[in-house]
Order: structure tokens, then sequence, then C-alpha cells
């Protein structure tokens, strides 16, 4: 059996003899299917094609990880270095060797999470390497495409180790989730969000939809329940979830702003000359 790899999104499913039909990720309209049709790769497929894991220091305490040469959606993990152990904040459908042993030599990893189910990939994988658990919101167990044991689910926050909090925001998905490190950029805080708050060219400014592939926006009152999430979390730099898309320092005010932009747009309430 081998666990089926979709060549579109990167989320790994179920060990199966064949393919799933389709992959429930993309064929969801938040996200899309290619105009050739599903396809499906493996791990073993991606490692005969020379692919491997980059791995770059991103700031004291943090290292981002992807699939090289890009695969997927380009997701760009993260992980959090802290003195009672490493968080690994979301996934691509990607592991070898060489990567687990690199992330061995940093102390291993004793917690997995994701932001939302583009961003989990091979976690199980992850996980596994390292007999971590995964922490997901119970919001999105619909949308785990390869159940394990590793997975413990949470409602609304989770603390997987001291001094990293998740919280459940809502918005792009129902579980869509940031990851809260207020010793990260040298004490200012971080929040690392994936896609709950997207970080737009304007590298100022995030912003929430339902789907940012196919550009449906969400309304007004989630929106403003997404910022809500986060309001009060001190926080000065944010990591989306690509290797680009960071706002370096004011996040907390990037947010509020981007948050009450959006609002007033989708409220209506602008004015086209602003
Ligand atoms: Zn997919
Ligand atoms: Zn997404």
């Amino acid at each position: 059996m081998s666990a089926w790899i979709c060549a579109t999104c990167g989320h790994q499913h179920a060990d199966t003899p064949v393919p799933p039909p389709a992959c429930r990720i993309c064929t969801d309209p938040r996200q899309w299917v290619r105009w050739e049709g599903q396809e499906w790769t493996t791990l073993e497929e991606l490692r005969g094609e020379g692919h491997t894991v980059e791995i770059r220091p991103i700031e004291a305490g943090l290292i981002g990880l992807a699939i090289a040469p890009s695969r997927f959606i380009g997701q760009r993990a993260l992980i959090v270095i802290t003195p009672a152990g490493n968080v690994m904040w979301d996934c691509f459908g990607f592991i070898d060797a060489t990567a687990v042993a690199a992330v061995t030599a940093i102390g291993g990893l004793a917690a997995v999470s994701a932001s939302h189910p583009h961003f989990y990939g091979a976690m199980v994988e992850w996980a596994r390497a390292f007999d971590a658990p995964i922490h997901l919101p119970e919001a999105d167990a619909r949308w785990v495409m390869r159940p394990d044991p590793s997975i413990a689910f949470y409602r609304d926050s989770a603390e997987p180790l001291p001094g990293v909090r998740l919280i459940r925001c809502g918005g792009h998905f129902p579980g869509s989730a940031v990851l809260h490190w207020p010793e990260g950029a040298a004490g200012r805080g971080v929040l690392l969000t994936g896609d709950t708050f997207t970080v737009v060219r304007d590298r100022s400014w995030v912003s929430v939809m339902w789907s940012y592939p196919n550009l449906i926006p969400l309304d007004t009152a989630t929106v403003r329940r997404v910022g809500g999430a986060v309001a009060g979390l001190g926080f000065d730099r944010l990591y989306g979830g690509w290797w680009d898309s960071v706002i370096d320092h004011d996040a907390t005010n990037a947010v509020a702003r981007s948050i009450d932009r959006l609002a007033v747009m989708l409220s209506g309430a602008h004015d086209l000359e602003m």
C-alpha cells in the first residue's frame, strides 16, 4: 500500500492500494483541481525525482523548511526551537532521512501543528519520525485525510509546550489557527499564521479570505471575529505560509488596520477615492 500524496496540494492521504478518486482538499471550492485532472505522487516517487528538504535559519530560535525544488503550493514549514522542545508549525508533502537527521541534530520535534488543511502535507510522517503528537483543532477534523493515533484535537486553544500557544481563529477554515510565540523576535513576540492571516504583496498588510486562490471573501462579522482572536496577544513580527510572507515589525498594528480596512470594504461603507 502507499500513502498517496495529492500532486496539487501535497496533502498525504491514508494508505490504500490504489489512489483515492479525488482529493477532498482540492475539490473543495477553496482550492482547485488541475486542468489535467487529479494526479497523485508518493514519497518514493518524489525522492526518486531528486527532491530534498531545504532548511533555512529564519531568526534566533526559528528555522524554515520546504521541499526543494518547490512543489505543491509552495508551502513553507517552520520549527520553533524552545528550551522545552521544538514545535513544527505547518508542513508540506515530503520528508527524507537527511531532513530528519538535521532536525534530530537540533533536538527533534516535541509537537507538530498546522494552520489549516492546505498545510497538513505529510505531517503524520514528521510526527512519526520523532514520536511527537500532532495538535489540530477539532473544527477541522473532517479535513484530516490520513487519520493517525498521533493526532490530538483541541477546541479553541492549546499549549503544546510551555511558551508556545495555538489559537483557533476560524475564517479561511473553521479551524484556521495561529501559533503565538512570545519569546520570538528577541522577546517582542511572533505570530505564525499560515493562511489564517495571509501576508499580501504590500508586506505591511494581511488579508483574511475564505478562498485565496479563488478570491472568495468572508463576511464582515467573520473577518472581525478572526482579527479579534489575536487582539491582545503581544507580537511584533508575523510569518505567513511562504518564504517571503513576513511582516518584520509592527505586525500587531498591521493586522488591526488590515481587519479595519477589510471590514470597511466588505460592509460597503467605503469611499472609493480613499
Ligand atoms: Zn489536493
Ligand atoms: Zn489555505
